[in-house]
């Protein structure tokens, strides 16, 4: 069978974690998030998440090698998976043509891209809310917030071509319950 793999796409707090909980238990996928990945080597207090942390306080992309070698590395330790859901990933153009690359050569391409679409305002009221308890400094600070939104504007929105250009590109409304949000993705999967 061929495999589920999918890319939840969205600015930062549009959802796409909270929604992928949902999706990896209802089609049994794994859950890759390079912004979870990230935080785990922060924690474990590598190099890595040294040099990463300083990026991410900042609101700023991390490199591409980086990511891209953590992607690969996780896809290689769950070869066996029935698919993958890539949240925050991919992120910039070369992220997304080495995702390609990677699926294309064991014949698992991308089924389809749900971006969540969710407006601006009400993307910074969540995250300053979600800063309030969730112990994540780039969600405290407004003006780091701000700039994660132009740099996904910048480097990440334009991805919706690339995925358009395949064919591959679904718009979600990402405004309502948790519920509704799930019940949107799931009548796109079919
Ligand atoms: P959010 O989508 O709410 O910003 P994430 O957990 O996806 O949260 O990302 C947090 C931070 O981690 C980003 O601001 C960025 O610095 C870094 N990051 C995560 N994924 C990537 C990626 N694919 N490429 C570059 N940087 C990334």
């Amino acid at each position: 069978m061929s495999k589920l793999n999918f890319v939840l796409f969205g600015p930062p707090g549009a959802g796409k974690g909270t929604q992928s909980t949902f999706l990896i238990e209802r089609y049994g996928l794994i859950h890759l998030s390079t912004g979870d990945l990230l935080r785990a080597e922060i924690k474990a207090e590598t190099e890595l998440g040294l040099q990463a942390q300083e990026l991410m306080d900042k609101g700023e992309l991390v490199g591409d090698a980086i990511v891209i070698g953590m992607i690969r590395n996780m896809m290689e330790a769950h070869l066996d998976a029935k698919g993958f859901i890539f949240d925050g990933f991919p992120r910039t153009r070369a992220q997304a043509e080495a995702l390609d690359e990677m699926l294309s050569a064991k014949n698992e391409p991308i089924v389809a891209m749900f971006a969540l679409e969710v407006p601006e305002e009400e993307l910074v009221k969540r995250l300053l809310g979600r800063g309030a308890t969730s112990g994540r400094s780039d969600d405290r600070d407004e003006a780091v917030i701000r700039n994660r939104i132009r740099e996904y504007e910048k480097k990440t929105a334009p991805l919706k071509d690339f995925y358009s250009d395949q064919g591959k590109f679904k718009s979600i409304d990402g405004v309502g319950t948790m519920a509704q949000i799930t019940e949107r993705l799931v009548k796109a999967i079919g």
